[in-house]
């Protein structure tokens, strides 16, 4: 897919295709924004950008890749030996062995295209003997090689490694751009504008959403988050709960953050303000109204700070008992003050 064809990611296209047109483009990139939201589909759009046989030109400029060349089509399907996505193994990490398969192409010629691209997706799954030598490969640049780290968060990155990429920040995809993302997959309107609404800003997770169940599991997520703050008790076991795996507990997150951030839009502007999850708008307003507003803006610190530190690596529980016992201490005091 071209670069004219990414949505929802304008500033980070802009920038690409300036460096790519300047002839400037940096050894290494980190792509770093929360996934779902294009950072690897942008890596192949690049990764086409640079190896593509008919450009579309404007002037004698080269704009975009064409999407139709052979080179485009191999990398499009995944199919081109010099464009390589490195996942990890058994989807844990990304080992040495598989780094230095890569440091040792990486200094050959490349097979069929004019500049290999390596795609380390998610770079921060990287053990540390493999950050290791990539960095040494990053140090002393093979060949024209042009690395594509992905990562949620760039400080998930070893400094070493950070300092030696250009980061491009990606944004959650505003709704316009999910609900075009959706229909573009054949789903109906009505499909379309929930699960915009409920996916977060990720395209991946909106497309792999059944937008009922999807209802009930954030219902029951909210509920028994509610619930737990009654107790301290209670928290440490929903904090056990919602940590039993980290991503499960990342996309716990940006579900009770959308919650909240539509308790303060139902708080501030009433019952005509548009909320991310519309279809509880009664719930929404009544708990809305029970909460003094200072309480709403600290449990939406403490759940954004929670996603922060979650971002550094800190460990899972402790984060959610932390958010947890933060989200009780607003309440407490929001009803001192009442
Ligand atoms: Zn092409």
């Amino acid at each position: 897919m071209p670069f004219a064809k990414i949505l929802g990611q304008e500033r980070a296209v802009t920038h690409l295709r300036r460096a790519w047109r300047a002839g400037r483009l940096p050894q290494a990139y980190c792509f770093a924004g929360p996934p779902g939201v294009g950072k690897r589909t942008t890596a192949l759009a690049l990764a086409q950008a640079v190896n593509c046989l008919a450009p579309v030109t404007e002037g004698a400029r080269a704009e975009d890749a064409c999407g139709a060349c052979i080179a485009c089509r191999k990398i499009g399907g995944g199919l081109h030996p010099d464009v390589v996505i490195v996942r990890p193994e058994g989807k844990t990490v990304i080992t040495i062995d598989q780094i230095r398969e890569v440091a040792k192409r990486a200094t050959l010629r490349p097979y069929e295209g004019r500049t290999p691209v390596w795609i380390l997706d998610p770079a921060d799954l990287m053990q540390e003997p493999a950050a290791n030598a990539l960095l040494k490969t990053l140090e002393e640049p093979a060949g024209a090689s042009l690395f594509v780290l992905v990562a949620a968060s760039p400080s998930a990155l070893l400094p070493t490694i950070l300092s030696r990429c250009q980061v491009v920040r990606f944004d959650p995809l505003g709704e316009a751009h999910l609900r075009e993302i959706l229909a573009h997959h054949g789903r109906t309107p009505e499909d379309t504008a929930a699960a915009a609404a409920l996916s977060g800003g990720s395209a991946e997770r909106a497309l792999a959403l059944d937008v009922g169940e999807a209802r009930g599991a954030r219902d029951r997520l909210v509920a028994q988050v509610w619930a737990a703050l009654d107790s301290p008790v209670a928290i440490l076991e929903r904090a056990e709960g919602l940590a039993r795996d980290r991503a499960g507990l990342e996309a716990a997150l940006t579900t009770l953050a959308g919650f909240t951030r539509d308790l303060a839009v139902a708080k501030v502007g009433g019952t005509s303000a548009p909320l991310v999850n519309a279809d509880r708008l009664p719930e929404t307003a009544q708990l809305a109204a029970r909460c003094p507003l200072s309480a709403i803006l600290d449990i939406f610190a403490a759940q954004v700070e929670a996603q922060r530190a979650l971002a550094r690596h800190a460990n899972p529980r402790l984060t959610a008992e932390r958010m947890l016992l933060r989200m009780r201490q607003a309440i407490e005091k929001g009803q001192e003050m009442e």
